[in-house]
């Protein structure tokens, strides 16, 4: 469904992504461990088109990114929707307000089917009863689940999630994972960057290990966690878990 076909991307004066291959089905939830450092962000960075890959290609449901052109630009951005750490909503701007503004400006769609399909997201993210409520309003869990909201307003076919639950006091955590379990069983595709490693072990079918830029190893969760076969793999579970 998603192949990344030897990317090497990365910054004016690094380069940080070699060569790096990964696939993931319809359906599938990724996960991508890795140390700090390792080029986890900026391969979520570059599949949706904020980065230009030097070399290699994407296939997205049959169809090539070609990221060095612009319409291909165009469909990367309506394929992929991310979510960061940092959610970066809108402060002047109700819940309801901070996911009507994607889909509005992207796709041009009615104001209040817009307005229907946020409120239906924000429901299904367990905030049915906060459209009103600006970010200052919410706890830093709720705000994730308006950006998670936020992003699943531009039906993506993929949802890129890079360590949502990071900047969340261990309290709020549980609710953000909540969510992405519902997305789970309700087969969205997902590639995440996280560092709950139980949780990653859970709902990840695939996990995916990258070390300085390079997918190291890759395989199913119980494969990478219980019968790691590099001395990276090795070394980087016997710290985390
Ligand atoms: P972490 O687990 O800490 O989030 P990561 O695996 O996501 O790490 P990246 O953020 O992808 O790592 O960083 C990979 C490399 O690229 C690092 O050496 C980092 O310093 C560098 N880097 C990241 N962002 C930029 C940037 N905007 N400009 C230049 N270099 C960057
Ligand atoms: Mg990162």
């Amino acid at each position: 469904y998603l192949t990344v076909d030897g990317i090497s991307a990365g910054y004016t004066k690094l380069d940080v992504l070699k060569n790096v291959h990964l696939s993931i089905e319809k359906g599938e939830i990724a996960a991508l461990i890795g140390p700090s450092g390792s080029g986890k962000s900026t391969l979520l960075r570059t599949l949706v088109g904020l980065l230009r890959p030097h070399t290699g290609g994407v296939e997205i449901d049959g169809h090539s990114i070609d990221y060095g052109d612009r319409d291909s630009l165009r469909q990367a951005r309506d394929r992929f929707a991310i979510v960061f750490q940092q959610y970066n909503l809108f402060q002047n701007m109700t819940a309801l307000r901070n996911v009507t503004i994607a889909p509005d400006i992207v796709k041009k769609r009615a104001r209040k089917d817009v307005e229907a399909l946020a409120a239906e997201l924000l429901d299904k993210v367990g905030l049915g009863n906060k459209l009103g409520a600006y970010p200052d309003e919410l706890s830093g869990g709720q705000q994730q689940r308006v950006a998670i909201a936020r992003a699943l307003a531009l039906k993506p076919d993929i949802l890129l999630l890079d360590e949502v639950t990071s900047a969340l006091d261990p309290e709020l955590v549980t609710e953000v994972l909540d969510t992405i379990r519902l997305l789970a069983d309700e087969g969205m595709t997902m590639l995440i960057v996280s560092h709950e490693m139980a949780f990653v072990r859970e709902v990840a079918s695939r996990v995916v290990f990258m070390d300085q830029g390079s997918v190291v190893e890759a395989g199913p969760a119980s494969q990478v966690f219980d019968a790691p076969k590099t001395d990276r793999l090795r070394d980087f579970t016997a710290k985390i878990l």
